[in-house]
C-alpha cells in the first residue's frame, strides 16, 4: 500500500474500500459480482477485508481475501486482531496471507483481552493456546509481524479522531490518552495509520495536525487515512455512531433528522454530506497524496455515488478481472 501511495503524484488523491466477510455461500456470490463491478468501474488503490474479533471470521476473511487478492488481483490488506484467539490462529492467517499473496495487515487489538474474573472452564481450558499472555495490545502484534516477518508485510494501525473508547474505561476517551500508544505502534514499525470513521472534520483536522506536529516526529509523513462511513440509512446511522462514540456536528444531525423517515432523501443528503466532507479535507494540507478511506457496509450504489461527485475516481485504464463463477445477480439492499 505505501509504495502504491508513494508511486500517486505528491498532489493527488486515492481511496480504499472495506469489506466484511459475508456469512452464506450465496451471499460470497452476490459479494463477488459486486466486487467485480466496483473494481472495474471505481478502481480502489486498494480494499480492506475486516476479521472478526476473536478470529470468529477467520475463513471467511481469508477466504474474501483470497477473492480479493488473487482472483480479483485487488491490492489487498487483511484486518488482523490480536487478543482473545490463539497464537497458533496469528500465525495461521499471517502464514496464509502471505500465501495469497496478501502484503498488507491492519495491525489492530480487537475486543478488550478477557478478565480473569470472566473465564469459564472451557476458556481456562484452552489457556495453554491462548495468546492473552502474548497480545494485549496492538502494538504487540506490530512488534510479532516485524519480529516474524520483517519487511515482508506493510502494516497499518487504527487512529481514532475523538479518542478511543473502551467499554471498560469511557472515561479516558481522548486523543490524548492515546497519543503515546498510538506513537509506540507508529515507532514498532506502522507504515500507515488509518482512522475509526467520524463526521465531525474539524475534529480530524485537529486530529491530523497534532500527529504531524507531534514532538516525537513519528507522524511527519506517515499517511493517514480518514475513514469514512457513506450514510446508508439513518438506523445504521444512529447505530453506528453510537457503537464507534463518533460525534454527529449539529448540521448534520439537523439535516438528516428532517428527511429521516424517508430512506431514499436520507442517502441523498448522506452523499451531499460526505461529499462536503471530503471538499474540506482535500483542502487540508497533506506531505503527500491523500486517502479516503470508505466503510463500505459491502454496499455499492452511495460510495459510488460519492466517489463520482469528488471525482475520485482515476482515469487509469480499466484491469482485467476474471467474472464471478456464477454469474450471480446482485441485489443491493
Ligand atoms: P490499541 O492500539 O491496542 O488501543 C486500544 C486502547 O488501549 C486505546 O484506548 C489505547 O489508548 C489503549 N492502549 C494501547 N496501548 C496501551 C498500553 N500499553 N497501556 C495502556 N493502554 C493502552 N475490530 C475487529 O474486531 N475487526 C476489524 O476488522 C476491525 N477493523 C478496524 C478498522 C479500523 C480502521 C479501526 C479504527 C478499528 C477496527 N476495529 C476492528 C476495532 C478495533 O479492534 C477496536 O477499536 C479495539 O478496541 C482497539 O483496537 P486498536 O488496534 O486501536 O488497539
Amino acid at each position: 500500500i505505501t509504495d502504491k501511495i508513494a508511486a500517486l503524484p505528491p498532489d493527488s488523491n486515492y481511496f480504499s474500500l472495506e469489506f466484511f466477510p459475508p456469512k452464506t455461500q450465496q451471499g460470497f456470490s452476490n459479494l463477488h459480482a459486486r466486487l467485480s463491478r466496483m473494481a472495474q468501474a471505481l478502481r480502489p488503490l486498494f480494499v480492506n477485508v475486516t476479521w472478526g474479533a476473536g478470529g470468529s471470521t477467520s475463513t471467511k476473511s481469508l477466504a474474501l481475501a483470497e477473492l480479493t487478492q488473487r482472483s480479483l488481483g485487488l491490492t489487498t490488506c487483511l484486518h488482523l486482531t490480536c487478543t482473545n484467539m490463539s497464537r497458533r490462529l496469528i500465525d495461521e492467517a499471517l502464514e496464509q496471507a502471505k500465501a495469497l499473496g496478501v502484503r498488507n495487515i491492519l495491525a489492530l487489538r480487537g475486543d478488550p483481552p478477557r478478565s480473569e474474573e470472566y473465564r469459564d472452564d472451557s476458556q481456562a481450558a484452552a489457556e495453554e493456546d491462548d495468546s492473552n499472555k502474548d497480545f494485549t495490545w496492538a502494538v504487540d502484534l506490530v512488534r510479532y509481524i516485524r519480529r516474524q516477518y520483517g519487511d515482508y508485510f506493510c502494516v497499518g494501525v487504527a487512529g481514532y479522531p475523538e479518542g478511543h473508547s473502551d467499554q471498560s474505561h469511557p472515561e479516558h476517551q481522548s486523543v490524548e490518552h492515546d497519543l503515546p500508544y498510538l506513537v509506540e505502534k507508529t515507532a514498532a514499525g506502522a507504515d500507515f495509520i488509518m482512522t475509526q470513521l467520524f463526521y465531525d472534520v474539524d475534529a480530524y483536522q485537529q486530529y491530523e495536525r497534532t500527529l504531524r506536529e507531534h514532538e516525537s516526529g513519528v507522524f511527519k509523513t506517515i499517511p493517514i487515512i480518514p475513514g469514512l462511513m457513506p450514510i446508508q440509512s439513518y438506523q445504521i446511522l444512529c447505530r453506528t455512531t453510537k457503537l464507534s462514540h463518533a460525534s454527529l456536528p449539529a448540521d448534520i444531525s439537523s439535516r438528516l433528522h428532517a428527511v429521516k423517515g424517508d430512506d431514499e432523501a436520507v442517502k441523498r443528503v448522506g452523499v451531499d454530506i460526505l461529499s462536503e466532507m471530503i471538499g474540506k479535507m482535500e483542502k487540508l494540507p497533506s506531505p503527500g497524496p491523500r486517502g479516503f478511506h470508505f466503510y463500505t457496509l459491502n454496499l455499492e450504489k452511495v460510495v459510488s455515488q460519492i466517489l463520482e461527485r469528488c471525482d475520485l475516481i482515476p482515469s487509469t485504464p480499466p484491469i482485467i478481472l476474471a467474472p464471478p463463477e456464477n454469474g450471480a445477480q446482485v441485489e443491493e439492499a
